[in-house]
């Protein structure tokens, strides 16, 4: 480890942070301090523009599909001395950079164990979209990505079933994209087989941002082309209910209390 450890260069570290959904307003003043002392900022490009150019930060974007290669260099930049940040949407260590980076220490050479690295959590789009639309999680709940570039189809599948039959409320995140069109109809149908038609789905595109919207359709009529890479999908449990609004939308909640509890032993 001495030997190792004289491979790192001083004053180096390596913060992965958390964004927020969108609005420079959801980022936390510990992120935004974690940025604010950075010397080389790394991530996917889009998450990269949104943080702020200045003097002294040198902005390294990359495109999505290379989330181990960008985080060996974060890693590497950070032996090296620099101060780094890498960031994501959200949160990052929901289906985002921060597992990345553990990954690459994780087989990776020694001294890379050295550096000081933390997490600094962001609001992810479950949180943000559920708090638009009332309190739909407010029972127990689960979460789950659609994407198999990282697992396979099979068993998105039986995750979802399992969670379904469990009665969790159920955020989708990665519901569609242009080279998986069929898996969000795939999800809805497994859903249509554990819950009643007019369970509420919630559509929350583009939270926190300005082109954000929020819709609620039932279950049976809920289709996949109504979703894309920017929605946040929320499949209510069987306790899921909502309240309509005066003017004409609707509060989401599930209630904390579980029918039947009251009957039940203490
Ligand atoms: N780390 C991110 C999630 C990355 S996965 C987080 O914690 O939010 C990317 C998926 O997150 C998208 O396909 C979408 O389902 C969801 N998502 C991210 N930002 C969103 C936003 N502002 N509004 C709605 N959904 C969002």
């Amino acid at each position: 480890m001495s030997t190792s450890r004289m491979a790192l260069q001083p004053g180096g570290c390596l913060t992965i942070i958390g964004l927020g959904p969108g609005d420079a307003r959801y980022l936390t003043p510990a992120a935004r301090a974690a940025l604010d002392a950075a010397t080389d900022l790394i991530g996917y490009f889009p998450y990269v523009e949104r943080v702020p150019e200045r003097p002294g930060l040198k902005r390294h974007a990359s495109d999505n599909r290379v989330e181990l290669d960008r985080s060996r260099h974060a890693l590497e930049l950070a032996a090296a001395g620099a101060r780094v940040a890498v960031v994501s949407g959200g949160d990052p260590g929901v289906f985002a950079m921060a597992a990345a980076v553990f990954e690459a220490m994780d087989t990776g050479p020694d001294h890379w164990r050295a550096l000081p690295v933390a997490v600094e959590p962001g609001i992810t789009a479950m949180l943000a979209a559920a708090a638009r639309a009332g309190a739909p999680l407010g029972g127990d709940f689960c979460a789950i990505s659609l994407s198999d570039n990282l697992k396979p189809w099979a068993l998105v599948a039986k995750r979802l079933d399992a969670a379904l039959g469990a009665d969790f409320a159920i955020a989708l995140y990665n519901p569609v994209s242009k080279a998986r069109p069929h898996q969000l109809d795939d999800a809805f149908a497994i859903a249509r087989t554990h819950r009643a038609p007019d369970t509420p789905v919630l559509l929350a595109r583009a939270v926190g941002r300005a082109e954000e919207s929020l819709r609620i359709v039932p279950l049976g009529d809920v289709r996949g082309a109504m979703a894309d890479m920017s929605t946040l999908v929320l499949i209510g449990a069987s306790t899921t209910r909502m309240i309509p609004k005066a003017d004409g939308g609707a509060y989401l909640y599930t209630p904390r209390f579980h029918k039947g509890l009251e009957t039940q032993p203490a």
